[in-house]
């Protein structure tokens, strides 16, 4: 599953992600990064089964933990007019030959944009909500 973590300007000079791979004991895949001096975001890929331990330990030391909704598409309600190819910013949505239009999941990185889906005329793509796993720890 897909998380936000925001940094403020406090904790970006620290190896924070680093430290709760070694505690945690887990891969941390990150998506993007957007950071400075300033503070700064990253979409980062967890293993869902594990969620709520790692979120836990990146909100103990002081990181704003969100969790993205993913998007869902309609095939019904989408025409394949094109209209969200060109939009993303993660390159994740490719007209096809047959002219019907394909959502890479990997790539998208769901509410944290959100382009596509305030952009669709039909209504076809929608946000669809993560569930953070209730596995050991009690934290939040
Ligand atoms: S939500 Fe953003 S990243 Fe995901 S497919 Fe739509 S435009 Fe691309
Ligand atoms: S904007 Fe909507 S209708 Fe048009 S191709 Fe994308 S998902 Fe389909």
């Amino acid at each position: 599953m897909r998380i936000l973590l925001k940094f403020s300007e406090k904790l970006v000079e620290q190896p924070i992600t680093a430290q709760v791979i070694l505690e945690q004991k887990v891969p941390v895949n990150i998506i993007s990064a957007h950071i400075d001096s300033a503070g700064g975001e990253i979409l980062a890929e967890i293993p869902t089964a594990l969620s709520e331990n790692i979120i836990g330990a990146f909100r103990e030391k002081g990181v704003v933990v969100t969790v993205p909704e993913l998007i869902e598409v309609d095939g019904e309600k989408c025409f394949s007019c094109g209209a969200c190819v060109s939009l993303c910013p993660m390159n994740a949505i490719k007209s096809l030959e047959d002219s019907t239009v394909f959502f890479d999941k990997d790539k998208c990185v769901g509410s944290a944009c959100g382009i596509c889906v305030d952009a669709c005329p039909s209504r076809a793509i929608k946000s669809i909500r993560q569930n953070v796993s209730k596995s050991k720890s009690n934290s939040h």
